[in-house]
């Protein structure tokens, strides 16, 4: 026998436990009507939270910064030149956040894997919540700071972690909206924390940029905060911002830091000209976007309203969520995978998540809603889930 990992029998145990991933073929751009794996679906799949991801001004904005500018960056910013569309981008994110400075990166994902090494090091602490999302996780891993981790939102095990801790820097890193329970860490008691404890707070608000807040600012904006002083906002542009990218934004020495040393900002080829069009529109979009943001908490309303009845007679579970991510939790990853596959005979598509993106036994359908769904098609998917429960 060798010891070479035979992929081929991993793979096959992956498949008996039900927990094989698979991407279907999409044949529409995103939005609530799509055509998935050839067949027509009401989707509630997608994090497009305001319907801007196929909205034409984005469309036309991306293609005239398309024409000025080209296609690709051609190399990183840091060595063929800091394209001005990005360099607004930055100015009108800090602004709208309420922030000195913001940094641009490619991606949440590459945004959130440079951060967190940036600001702790080797002989810094971490604490972070133990439902943070994969790039949190991947980000804290890659940092040789030692590592905390705290049961979700349980705030006196953090306090207690916090003054047992004896470090320089002490960074405490959460979602602000988690991703995939729709529940909101409460900042303003993380923040009196990290004041109490002297430690930084970097808060990822992928769900909430855009759709929380007044005009959308943020889950900080929601709780009347900004990102200044210990408080370290970073936000994503592929969601509710419907294009692609991430930024992060707080006080000019922490960004001119990041600046410095956030390594998947420098060594990464710049992002492109055209998408930072799109997204200085998509702003623009999502300021005056008070209209879209209250329609989307009419349909959140009428889901969960909905969906309570059902809940109960089937005995599955929908958790506390205000917010458009709406967890619908079944259970065990067969029960689960029967339901998504029987709505989506029904033409309705709501992605079935199961362990190890969530802990075992909670499986669960992520309902995602957005703006661009009207009230029908949420009785629509009420109306089969109900005849799918009896
Ligand atoms: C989606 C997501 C990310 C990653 O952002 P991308 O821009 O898609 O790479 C990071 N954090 C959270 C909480 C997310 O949900």
């Amino acid at each position: 026998m060798s010891n070479v990992t035979n992929f081929g029998d991993q793979l096959t145990e992956l498949k008996g436990q039900g927990l094989l991933r698979r991407r279907r073929l999409a044949g529409t751009a995103c939005g609530p009507e799509m055509l998935i794996d050839g067949k027509p679906v009401l989707s509630f799949a997608s994090n497009d939270y305001l319907g801007l991801a196929s909205h034409p001004h984005l469309i036309d904005a991306a293609t005239q910064g398309m024409l000025r500018w080209g296609v690709g960056a051609g190399a990183s910013e840091y060595l063929g030149g800091h394209f001005p569309p990005n360099r607004d981008l930055e100015t009108q994110l800090a602004t709208f956040v309420g922030a000195d400075k913001a940094l641009h990166f490619a991606t949440g994902y590459m945004a959130n894997i440079g951060i967190v090494p940036a600001l702790a090091g080797r002989g810094d602490i971490l604490f972070a919540d133990k439902l943070n999302h994969a790039s949190l996780i991947d980000a804290v891993r890659l940092s040789l700071a030692e590592n905390h981790r705290y049961p979700h939102l349980d705030l006196s095990v953090l306090e207690g972690q916090l003054a047992a801790s004896r470090a320089k820097h002490r960074l405490i890193v959460t979602d602000a909206v988690f991703s995939m329970d729709g529940d909101m860490a409460p900042l303003p008691e993380l923040l009196a924390l990290a004041d109490r404890f002297d430690a930084w707070l970097l808060v990822d608000d992928a769900h909430g940029f855009g759709v929380l807040g007044p005009q959308g600012r943020g889950t900080a904006a929601h709780f009347g905060l900004k990102p200044t002083g210990r408080l370290i906002v970073m936000g994503t542009l592929g969601k509710a911002a419907g294009v692609s990218g991430a930024f992060v934004a707080g006080d000019a020495d922490v960004i001119d830091w990041l600046e410095q040393s956030a390594r998947t900002a420098i060594f990464t080829t710049g992002v492109p000209p055209a998408l930072t069009f799109a997204l200085l529109e998509s702003l623009k979009l999502i300021e005056a976007g008070d209209g879209l943001r209250t329609h989307l908490q009419t349909l959140i309303a009428r889901l969960r309203a909905g969906l309570q009845p059902i809940c109960v007679r089937a005995g599955w579970h929908l958790p506390p969520s205000t917010t458009a991510i709406q967890p619908l939790i079944i259970g065990g990853n067969d029960e689960t995978l029967a339901v998504a596959d029987a709505l989506l005979e029904r033409g309705i598509w709501a992605p079935a998540i199961r362990p190890p993106t969530v802990p075992a036994g909670e499986a669960r359908l992520r309902i995602s809603l957005s703006a661009s769904h009207g009230e029908m098609q949420i009785d629509e998917l009420i109306t089969a889930l109900a005849a799918i429960a009896l």
